[in-house]
């Protein structure tokens, strides 16, 4: 059989591309010889922080992946900065991607047999390029199966009220099959007020169902209710379910040897570092800075901590000092038991390493992988996107951390910061079972991703899939 090339279209952010570019590895270890994987990387308006650093960071890495970097569409083809439109960004990144689909349709006119396209759940306007060419798509959904089972049950569920979800109220409860009850004011970023960002995702997560299959970076013991459901046909009310592919979890093998924040964390003892890290994007003010600092300082634990400078403009930028970051004399009088850096650490690494004790996240879903797969409590500090709803399942699914309480506000004192690090830290008999179910979840996790486990199998599957699609698509052109 002839070669062919996959399409991967991770869309923009470096949570989407990072988990593709795993996915991209899978393919090639399953491929044998019957698939070449392309990656179409489209730089983003709205959300550059670390993105093109981090595609070229993965494309020197993976030399057998090929790279296109496709051109922006221009501004009035609904490209970012298109006058009067709205400056949501996650509007702006949907109208953008779904302007991508002119220079995405000329790359795969270009490729040699391509025998599939993979599509981030944010690509979904790419389908008509996918049914236009009578090329095979899938979805890789980012985010786990809970988050999917939300995601697909999402249009039927506002076509069956009367006003939007934000309507209802913010604390008003809602259920959905494969997944924790959670308030409206936990749901994603977006999704709750009918306006453009929300009618863009609503429109996806409805054509979600034309995909061949839907790829999930989880795995079945982490989120068993939630496979069931989707498994079960429960999400989507009207029609079929595709068949979903539990392949992960799929995480940054890690590998960074240098920063230096791995060589400090080599000087100190086995699980006896709180590591704090915000994702890609997450940012606080200066006076959240300080309460972080305070709490740190007073817990009296180790920690390391990765810092970025405040999001507003006329603030210090990212090559500032970090001590004009921090309250006067804080780094100084921890400097025997805490690090900070900024504006990135190797997180995978870090997570890893001996010295880890427990992780302060902000709930993305890469980094809530990453934590499980390293047998790490997770203290939960949601900040944007998904990740308040994350916070639900984590904390109520999978028990495997706790909330970090903020106030109205969205502020976190110094109280709770240094009142949750002494608990996760300590000794008390609901740690040390949190402790202890980490540990069986990083166990579950690495069973999962054993050669010839159950992400291989269902890998294998979805390549049998895309490879007979993909033949009877040959067959049709002939
Ligand atoms: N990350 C990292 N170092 C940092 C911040 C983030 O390595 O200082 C990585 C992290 O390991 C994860 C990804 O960036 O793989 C962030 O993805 P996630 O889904 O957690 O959050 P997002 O950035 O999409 O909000």
């Amino acid at each position: 059989m002839a070669r062919k090339t996959v399409v991967l279209f991770p869309g923009v952010g470096v949570g989407h591309l990072a988990p593709m570019l795993e996915l991209a590895k899978a393919f090639l270890r399953h491929g044998g010889g019957a698939v070449d994987v392309a990656v179409a990387v489209v730089e983003p308006p709205v959300m550059g922080n670390g993105f093109a650093a981090t595609v070229a960071r993965t494309e020197a890495a993976n030399a057998s992946v090929a790279f296109h970097v496709l051109p922006p569409p221009p501004p009035a083809s609904g490209g970012a900065g298109e006058p009067g439109a709205e400056q949501d960004p996650l509007a702006q990144m949907v109208r953008f991607l779904r302007a991508t689909n002119a220079p995405l349709r000329d790359l795969l006119r270009s490729l040699p047999s391509v025998g599939a396209l993979v599509l981030d759940m944010f690509c979904g306007d790419a389908l008509d390029v996918a049914e236009e060419l009578g090329v095979p798509a899938y979805f890789f959904f980012p985010s786990g199966a809970a988050g999917l089972a939300v995601f697909l049950a999402l249009p039927a569920r506002r076509a069956s009220m009367s006003t939007s979800f934000a309507g209802l109220g913010a604390s008003t409860v809602l259920s959905f099959p494969g997944a924790p009850p959670f308030k409206v004011s936990e749901m994603a970023e977006g999704v709750s007020d009918d306006g453009e960002a929300c009618q863009a995702i609503l429109r996806i997560a409805a054509r979600m169902p034309d995909a061949r299959g839907i790829l999930i970076n989880s795995f079945e013991s982490l989120e068993p209710r939630a496979v069931r459901a989707l498994r079960d046909g429960l999400c989507v009310p009207d029609r079929p379910t595709p068949p979903v592919y539990l392949v992960g979890p799929l995480v940054s093998p890690g590998g960074d040897k240098e920063h230096t924040c791995l060589q400090w964390l080599d000087a100190q003892p086995d699980r006896s570092v709180v590591f704090l890290c915000f994702g890609s994007m997450g940012a606080f003010p200066r006076s959240q800075l300080a309460e972080i600092a305070v709490g740190l300082e007073r817990s009296g634990q180790r920690f390391l901590w990765v810092v970025r400078s405040p999001p507003s403009a006329g603030e210090p930028s990212d090559d500032d000092d970090l001590d004009a970051l921090l309250p006067a004399g804080f780094l100084e009088r921890t400097r025997d038991r805490g690090l900070a850096v900024r504006p990135w650490a190797p997180q995978a690494d870090v997570l890893r390493h001996r010295a880890a004790g427990a992780f302060v996240t902000h709930c993305g879903w890469n980094s809530t992988l990453e934590g499980v797969a390293a047998g790490l409590p997770l203290l939960c500090w949601p900040l944007y996107a998904e990740q308040k709803m994350n916070r639900v399942r984590i904390v109520e699914d999978m028990r495997l951390g706790v909330g970090i309480a903020a106030a109205g506000d969205g502020a976190v004192s110094a109280e709770e910061v240094e009142a949750k690090v002494r608990w996760v830290m300590g000794d008390s008999d609901g740690a040390r079972a949190l402790r202890e179910r980490a540990t069986a979840a990083r166990d579950s996790a690495a069973e999962a991703v054993v050669e010839g486990g159950p992400a291989d199998v269902a890998f294998v599957e979805f390549l049998k899939d895309l490879l007979e699609a993909s033949q009877d698509m040959h067959a049709q052109e002939l």
